[in-house]
């Protein structure tokens, strides 16, 4: 077993550099972690907490940073909690502790336990600084291409997100209204809404749980998941026109360059939801979707039905994810990139 699979299994210091080699190969069948976290145990001789989560945080980031700090605030009245995340979008304002968030990532004096949440130290952008300082260091993630990082690595590739792990994580007498909210949204957020196959009966029944609570969820699914800006249906729409088929109308891909984007006057938070609706075309299994991020430059999205692993093909790249939800950043044209993805794609899709 590699090092880095060890971690999974064990409550074990590891730190990984370079090798990326196995997860190019196959990064699925990873085993389930053999303990449970106690994070109030792991957490109770600290004066100082720091978390944080994935650069570009999508909801269920939010929600797990936001959730985990509302927790231990409320169970470890006396300790110093801090949240620091890019500015995520104000779609998720009403998430008790959005104002506390702090996005200026100042210097600090080393914290005594530091959470990475929803990925690894190396998606943390400039939140990496008090990983690398801290004490103590807890990785709490679902994605199978994480190879995981710090004191305690805490990854489950077969949980649907990071919420729903943190939810599984917390005394349920302790749990509350606000809690709740933060959790649910998260778990929206990486389930599209309790629809993908990551979610599982055990996700429906936490979902159960948590509407009990009495926020209104109706609500934060059609604000936070669903509506759009006019602006941000207009660039979908966009996308969606000048998409392009391939492999027999079994993948698409759609482009925005930086010019577009500045027409729209969009950011990348603007782009969500454009990679879904691709895929979900009919006879479509995997989907594509790139913006530019720099001359030469595009980040990517894949998504896939039943037989592509886009998983394999983002960690390929550099990039990771899960077998139905993937990311990455190429360099090169807009056709250099789509024609070293499609490659992959194909092969895929030729093993099923
Ligand atoms: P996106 O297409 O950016 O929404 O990403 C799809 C899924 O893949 C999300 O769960 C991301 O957190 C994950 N993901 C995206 N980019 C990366 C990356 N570079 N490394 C690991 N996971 C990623
Ligand atoms: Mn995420
Ligand atoms: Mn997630």
């Amino acid at each position: 077993m590699s090092e880095r699979a060890k971690c999974l299994f064990q409550r074990k210091k590891c730190e990984f550099t370079g090798d990326v080699n196995h997860l190019r190969k196959s990064p699925v069948g990873r085993n389930e972690v053999n303990f449970m976290l106690n994070l109030l145990e792991e957490c109770k001789e600290a004066g100082r907490i720091g978390i944080s989560g994935h650069i570009r945080p999508d909801g269920d980031c939010v929600g797990a940073c936001l959730g985990l700090w509302q927790y231990l605030k409320k169970c470890l009245p006396q300790t110093h909690v801090r949240v620091f995340l890019e500015k995520p979008a104000d779609i998720f304002n009403e998430i008790k502790g959005f104002d506390e968030i702090d996005s200026e990532f100042p210097e600090e004096e080393p914290f005594d336990v530091f959470f990475v949440m929803d990925c690894g130290a190396d998606r943390l952008g400039e939140a990496e600084k008090y990983f690398k300082a801290a004490v103590k260091t807890i990785n709490i993630d679902h994605h199978i291409s994480n190879p995981g990082c710090g004191t305690i690595c805490y990854i489950k590739p077969q949980v649907g997100s990071s919420s729903e792990l943190v939810y599984d994580l917390m005394e349920e007498g302790m749990m509350d209204r606000d809690i709740a909210m933060a959790i649910y949204i998260g778990i929206i957020h990486d389930t599209g809404v309790f629809q993908y196959s990551n979610t599982s009966p055990a996700t429906m029944e936490k979902g159960a749980k948590l509407i009990r609570y009495g926020f209104d969820f109706p609500r934060m699914i059609r604000e936070t998941f669903y509506q759009k800006t006019y602006l941000q249906a207009q660039v979908m729409g966009r996308a969606l026109m000048e998409s392009i088929r391939f492999l027999d109308g079994q993948c698409i891909v759609s482009v925005l360059d930086k010019k577009a984007m500045d027409f729209y006057n969009v950011e990348s938070q603007d782009l969500d939801g454009i990679v879904n609706q691709l895929r979900n075309i009919k006879g479509v299994e995997c989907a594509v979707f790139m913006y530019q991020t720099a001359t030469l430059e595009y980040r990517v999205s894949l998504r896939s039905g039943e037989r592509v692993n886009v998983a394999a093909i983002a960690s390929f790249f550099g990039g990771g994810g899960h077998a139905r939800a993937a990311g990455c950043t190429m360099k090169g044209t807009f056709h250099d990139c789509i024609n070293n993805l499609s490659l992959h794609i194909e092969q895929e899709l030729l093993k099923s």
